[in-house]
């Protein structure tokens, strides 16, 4: 095997990081990972949530829902790991679980369905199992309090060689201490604010960066199922919509608790301006159908206020330009080298994925420039795809915010037409009438296989065409349900108007 004595420094312990660790730790190498915050408490679930001052990782507490490649990958590799998760209390929710109530009575199981169990935890909880597991593992160490704030390469080297990176650790009394950390390979998982392309660039690194809006504000509040109480079945109304002006959505979470996201595109500046009020966020649940069971009194408890996030992009990061690597013996991974709206629930099992493809390509190649053309490249093979298709869900989500705005109705052209007719008039009802289109289309939602593949095949595109075809009324049960107020409605109620 390539590398295997190789020193490894990965920069954060988030979840990318603890993937590179989990892919990369065996006998041979030593792996160091660093990072600014202070590890999680000892205790367990609850005491990790509340406690644990992670302020690298901004959405640390935001809903978090983890999909089923990553189920497949760590039950595949890491059996014993996905036991510790059970026994934490993170679940599995299977395919049959999750459907609509008008495909319930005729679903018959496939094998391949086996595929599409997601796992569902708050995120601190699923981090906190990662850690202890990675941090069982000899060959690798976590060393905390530590903040990486450049690198150290050779002189006029190009690309630019990496050679490991300068770190600050303050001691126990607050005292700075600078050192050095040399590494044969620097592994970037230190997230989506990474300064690292910024300290690239500075040496004559060319690094491009695409990004784009990701349209939408986050707001997130906790809640705990009283004494007695179990999560209330699926319903006609389902436990995540979008109501063009608000997204909303349940996650149901471990050890009795969950959580409710509400989602609030940029422009509906005032609505914004309320979400994180405790009593307003529980008001506007208390109109959404799909959430009533879940957040009335009688079952649940609120446990935190509402925590708000905004600055939400979509960003993909190219490392190298017309077949040159920008540096060597450098790598990034998740967050730091790609992105999207979080409403795709694709962060986490894209970092654990992406640490993995890292992880084959230095397991099997080991010159530095051909270990950074073949990582780029598995990148945009596995990756892009599900990077592309966020990026146009955002801006057609973004089209439909802006409409619903509009004092005047926009009259949409035909082609917008077609689009918004095929979405809402067969994709939708189709997705709710017919198990195959619903799989198939699980499938490029929880990356099994590029988003738009389903639609290249004919017994997915066929039954979408016929409901497209069928008449509304016969049609009329497998539309979603109406899952709230229209926007003037919500407005008024909450004195927008
Ligand atoms: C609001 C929101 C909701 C989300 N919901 C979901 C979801 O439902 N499902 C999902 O899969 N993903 C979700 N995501 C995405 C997911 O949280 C990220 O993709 C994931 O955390 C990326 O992991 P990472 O390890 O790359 O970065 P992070 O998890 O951000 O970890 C970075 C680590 O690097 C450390 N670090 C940073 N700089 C330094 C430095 N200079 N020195 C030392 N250490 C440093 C930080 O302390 C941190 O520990 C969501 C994201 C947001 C914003």
């Amino acid at each position: 095997m390539a590398g295997s004595d190789e020193n490894i420094v990965i920069v954060g312990a988030g979840i990318a990081g603890l993937g590179a660790a989990l892919a990369l730790g065996r006998p041979g190498r030593r792996i160091t990972l660093l990072d600014q915050d202070p590890p999680p408490p000892e205790g367990e679930a609850d005491e990790v949530f509340r406690d644990w001052n992670h302020r690298g990782v901004a959405q640390l507490r935001h809903s978090h829902a983890f999909l089923a490649r990553l189920h497949n990958l760590l039950r595949t590799r890491y059996p014993a790991l996905v036991e510790d998760l059970r026994a934490a209390g993170v679940r599995e929710i299977t395919f049959r679980d999750g459907l609509p109530h008008t495909l319930r009575d005729s679903y018959v199981p496939t094998p391949e369905d086996d595929d599409l169990t997601i796992l569902t935890s708050r995120r601190t909880t699923m981090e906190m199992v990662i850690r202890r597991w990675v941090q069982a593992n000899a060959a690798v160490t976590i060393e905390t309090g530590v903040k990486v704030e450049g690198l150290t390469h050779i002189e006029g080297s190009s690309p630019v060689q990496v050679t490991g990176v300068t770190v600050v650790r303050t001691t126990a009394e607050g005292v700075a201490q600078r050192d050095t950390v040399a590494a044969d390979v620097v592994i970037d998982a230190s997230g989506r604010r990474s300064i690292f392309p910024r300290w690239l660039r500075e040496l004559g690194a060319e690094i491009t960066e695409e990004s784009s809006d990701a349209g939408i504000l986050y707001y997130t509040r906790h809640y705990r199922l009283n004494a007695g109480q179990i999560e209330p079945e699926r319903g006609v109304v389902p436990g995540a919509g979008d109501l063009g002006y608000l997204k909303y959505g349940v996650f149901p979470a471990d050890n009795g608790c969950f959580s409710i996201t509400l989602a609030v595109p940029t422009p509906e500046a005032d609505l914004r301006r309320l979400m994180t009020r405790a009593e307003v966020f529980q008001q506007v649940c208390m109109t959404l159908p799909g959430l009533v069971p879940w957040v009335n009194e009688e079952r649940s408890e609120a446990t935190s206020d509402v925590f708000g996030m905004g600055g939400l992009r979509n960003r993909y990061n190219h490392f190298v330009k017309d077949g040159v690597p920008a540096a060597l013996n450098f790598f990034a991974v998740g967050d730091a080298f790609l992105f999207t709206n979080p409403l795709y629930g694709r962060g986490c099992s894209q970092g654990i994925l992406h640490s993995h493809l890292l992880a084959d390509v230095l397991d099997t190649v080991t010159d530095p420039r051909e270990r950074m053309l073949q990582y780029a490249a598995l990148t945009a093979k596995e990756l892009r795809p599900f990077y592309d298709s966020g990026v146009q869900q955002d801006k057609s989500a973004i089209r439909r915010a802006e409409a619903a705005m509009a004092v005047v109705p926009r009259r949409l052209r035909l082609k917008a037409r077609l689009m918004k007719s095929f979405t809402e008039d067969a994709i939708v009802p189709a997705s709710r009438g017919d198990l195959g289109v619903l799989r198939a289309l699980s499938r490029g939602f929880h990356m099994l296989e590029p988003p738009a593949l389903a639609f290249r095949r004919l017994d997915v595109l066929l039954p979408i065409l016929r409901f497209w075809l069928m008449g509304k009324a016969r049609k009329a049960p497998f539309y979603t349900p109406r899952m709230g107020p229209e926007r003037h409605e919500m407005r008024n109620l909450l004195g927008l108007a």
